[in-house]
């Protein structure tokens, strides 16, 4: 856990075997704001007639395995410390915008002020959960797995944890609920001791106090509901009616007390170099930096900050970044996020790694099979994991990949039923995930098999005209979302050039003579300025200075989701036909830049 003893243990490790490896290792560290629970005296929702109480949470897990070092209770990571109480609970489905529409629909805006509002966990970053119930006017928000959602095959014990890998009736999911990301006190500038700090009133954190309970914890609170039955997509797997919700029923209250505590506290990257000749006989062409992230939990802290802090020089340099965070959820095939300009030297590496449990099969046999003969590549990262900062402010080309579960023969769940609970433990994914660590072995193979391929290659094995494609598709969705009379046209035709200008650059590039190293050096510039050209210096808006990138940001209402052109649909959102121009004007012009950059200077 970020800040502890042990966070700085764990780098120790990392730092010791890199060495060891041979790498030049370093190990910044960053003095950031964290947050922690009271261990002690447990956070709690308690249901109450007058002094009589109905029902009130744990605050704590059960335990199946007490040889097991003990976890941090569950918790919302930045929720302030404080208690509120209320005769009114709302429920919000999954807690998207779109829920609390339609709930203050049912119930009127004005209910939901000084209320309390229960959201299920799914679909969207926690963190936007919280926010949205601030939003709407509640002053305590609360999370919970529904059965539906992390156990869809029943919620007894035999056919949960430990028995599966399902949640468990006392299971519940920790994690942040900050917005941001990065030091929440130095937004934009790394977290030096020169460094200028905001004090903690600021609004990317939540300022009501909220809480992650069980699904067991959830039914017994939600039997007091009032209010019309919620439509069946709102329904989820409990044995209790699902209801919008209003004064609880017989005068009973709510109330939601936490005592968490935010506190500055170091916490540590590790950096190991390749540079030179490091195992006899392999020296590769471009260095290779290995980086091991602190508090990226907490809101991808310890490699926003190490980019704020180096983000000239990175982005004068990096190639790629390509991220491995939850390497292994499942073993059914390999999910992929990437720029569009890395599709075809994924494509050729996924040809080379055997996927695991699968006989003969490649990465890439493996997609076709299950993918309708597509390989599996997503454009866009979002946010969600520390590539974000490399996206949004260094600009290289990067990667994002874990190893999958086939969400259909599990009952759709909302992400691997015991994410962040105390039962994510080693012998969890011996068990029920990944018995032989084959489907690890792949991970580490194909992401090898990668970065070889983009230090190694003289030429830096770009797509550029996949781009054409990935900018047609953004281009399609935002035909589909605009609103009437929107014009797309110099949108569409800066398309069109780019398409043109990068068949021309492939087309020439054939030429290329691969033994004069200026003629290497100079496509290489080329290319390492495509992505960039792309970053807008002046950030999408004025609420989000970090999000840099004209087509693809983190979407607004779910961190963990990309947007394609995220100013343009930031802007239909607004419905302000001005701002819908002149962010379709920006774009293109940003568009034409990647252009000018594919073509001979001048
Ligand atoms: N990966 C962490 C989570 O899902 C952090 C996400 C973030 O802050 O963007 O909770």
């Amino acid at each position: 856990m970020a800040g502890t003893p042990d966070d700085l243990r764990s780098a120790n490790v990392i730092f010791d075997r890199w060495k060891n490896d041979g790498l030049t290792v370093f190990k910044p560290s960053y003095n950031v704001l964290l947050s922690y629970p009271n261990n002690e005296t447990v956070n709690r929702v308690i249901v109450r007639n007058g002094a009589t109480i109905l029902v009130e949470t744990e605050g704590k897990e059960k335990i199946y395995d007490p040889q097991l070092p003990p976890t941090v209770n569950p918790f919302l990571a930045y929720t302030p410390n404080g208690t509120f109480t209320s005769s009114n609970l709302y429920y919000a489905n999954y807690g998207r915008l779109e829920d609390f529409e339609n709930l203050i629909a049912k119930v009127s805006l004005t209910a939901l002020q000084n209320s309390t509002v229960i959201c299920r966990y799914g679909k969207i970053f926690r963190g936007d959960k919280v926010m949205h119930a601030q939003q709407f006017g509640a002053k305590a928000a609360i999370l919970y797995n529904d059965p539906q959602d992390y156990a869809p095959f029943g919620t007894t014990q035999d056919v949960t944890y430990n028995n599966t890998w399902f949640l468990p009736d006392s299971g519940a999911q920790r994690g942040s609920s900050y917005t941001s990301n990065g030091d929440p006190l130095t937004p934009i500038y790394p977290s030096k001791d020169y460094m200028f700090h905001l004090n903690e009133d600021i609004d990317t954190l939540p300022k009501i106090p909220a809480q992650p309970i069980s699904y067991t914890e959830a039914r017994d609170i939600m039997q007091y509901m009032t209010g019309e039955d919620v439509p069946d997509e709102w329904k989820g797997a409990m044995t209790v009616p699902y209801k919008y919700g209003g004064p609880l029923n017989n005068s009973n209250t709510i109330t939601v007390t936490s005592y968490n505590k935010r506190e500055p506290r170091d916490t540590y990257n590790v950096i190991g170099i390749m540079e030179g000749e490091i195992e006899p006989g392999f020296k590769p062409r471009r260095s290779l930096m290995f980086c091991s992230w602190g508090a990226e939990e907490y809101g991808l802290i310890g490699s926003v900050e190490w980019v704020q802090e180096y983000v000239k020089v990175l982005s004068a340099r990096i190639v790629s970044y390509l991220n491995l965070d939850v390497a292994v959820e499942g073993n059914w095939t390999v999910d992929v996020k990437s720029s569009p300009l890395l599709y075809n030297v994924i494509v050729d590496a996924a040809k080379t790694v055997p996927s695991a449990y699968d006989g003969s099969k490649t990465v890439h046999d493996k997609w076709m099979e299950v993918h309708n003969n597509e390989p599996k590549i997503e454009y866009g990262l979002g946010s969600g994991s520390d590539f974000l900062a490399f996206d949004q402010l260094a600009g290289s080309s990067n990667f994002d990949t874990s190893y999958g579960f086939d969400p259909k023969s599990h009952g759709n769940l909302g992400s691997y039923p015991l994410y962040h609970t105390s039962y994510e433990v080693f012998s969890m994914v011996e068990k029920f995930v990944d018995p032989e660590f084959k489907a690890h072995q792949t991970m580490g193979q194909f992401t090898g098999a990668l970065a070889l391929r983009l230090s190694e290659s003289a030429l830096i094995p770009f797509s550029v005209e996949h781009y054409t494609k990935a900018l047609n598709i953004a281009l399609a969705d935002l035909e589909k979302e605009k609103p009437l009379n929107t014009n797309l046209t110099s949108l569409k035709i800066s398309i069109d050039e780019y398409g043109a200008a990068a068949v021309d650059f492939v087309e020439k590039a054939k030429d290329i003579d691969k033994n004069n190293p200026y003629a290497i050096r100079v496509y290489n510039d080329q290319l390492l300025q495509l992505e960039r050209a792309f970053i807008n210096p002046h950030g999408l808006a004025s609420d989000t200075p970090d999000f840099k990138h004209i087509i693809y940001a983190p979407s607004k209402g779910n961190q963990y989701a990309a947007s394609g052109f995220p100013s343009i649909t930031g802007a239909f959102a607004t419905g302000d036909s001005e701002e819908i121009k002149k962010q379709i004007s920006i774009a293109t012009y940003f568009i034409k830049g990647a252009t000018s950059v594919l073509k001979q200077p001048f």
